[in-house]
């Protein structure tokens, strides 16, 4: 079977100390793979990518084909090879990815998870963005905007990363949404499936490019780490 790379742009931990530049253009993005997930520069806008589309999913409007020109902080990317994993109903999205990875003993490695469906409601959130000098993503959080949405068509992707790898991207789950009708999505807090298939990539090799000719990235202090673990799991839960 193929081996399959996950690519990620830059990492949390830069995205906490406010690096937010954005280091890589979404064209750039796409040569490493055709699905995946990310934030614009400066925490503008979700990004999502399915079968070859990057969507932006701002703030403040409908999600919109994203600009090949785009910069983007922190992303994640793979080439879909999806299989096939089975159909769900009734269940929580939490609940599903749980029984994933606990089907697969995906604990110890990354993997990648699409669920195609019909969701009972679903509940996603997007930045502003801000303009240099960054501020802090608690700051940032402040001006995000939630959208909810029931009785929706549309495509969550998600991808786990292994607990020791908190900081360098999210550990655990992570996992962006959008509807078919292109009406909302962005970073998914929550999501109730009436039904869905669902369908799982997993991820041999991880990849990741760090911003070397990016100023700030190379004069910043990354060397404390202490609040990194709490910060993310707010920034992220
Ligand atoms: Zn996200």
């Amino acid at each position: 079977m193929a081996k399959t790379t996950l690519y990620q742009e830059g990492s949390m931990q830069m995205l906490q100390e406010k690096l937010l530049e954005g280091t890589i253009t979404v064209k750039e993005l796409m040569e490493h793979g055709n699905y995946g997930i990310g934030t614009g520069q400066g925490i503008n806008g979700e990004l999502i990518i399915l079968d070859g589309t990057a969507y932006h999913i701002p703030s403040q409007s409908k999600p919109t084909i994203a600009d090949p020109e785009m910069t983007v902080p922190f992303a994640n990317v793979h080439q879909g090879d999806f299989h096939f994993f089975g159909t769900y109903q009734d269940i929580n999205v939490s609940e599903l990815l749980r029984d994933v990875k606990q089907k697969i003993r995906g604990g110890n490695y990354f993997f990648s998870v699409l669920i195609k469906g019909h969701f009972k409601d679903v509940k996603t959130r997007s930045a502003d963005g801000a303009k240099k000098p960054y501020p802090s993503l608690s700051k940032i959080a402040e001006g995000q905007h939630e959208f909810e949405k029931e009785d929706v068509d549309g495509q969550f992707i998600a991808y786990h990363a292994p607990k020791v790898f908190q900081g360098v991207t999210v550990a655990g789950f992570h996992g962006h949404f959008i509807d078919d009708a292109h009406d909302m999505g962005g970073h998914a807090l929550s999501a109730n499936i009436d039904k869905a298939n669902v369908y799982v990539q997993k991820i041999d090799y991880f990849e990741e490019h760090l911003p070397l000719d990016n100023d700030d990235f190379v004069k910043a202090n990354l060397e404390k780490l202490d609040d990194l673990n709490s910060a993310i799991e707010k920034a992220e839960g």
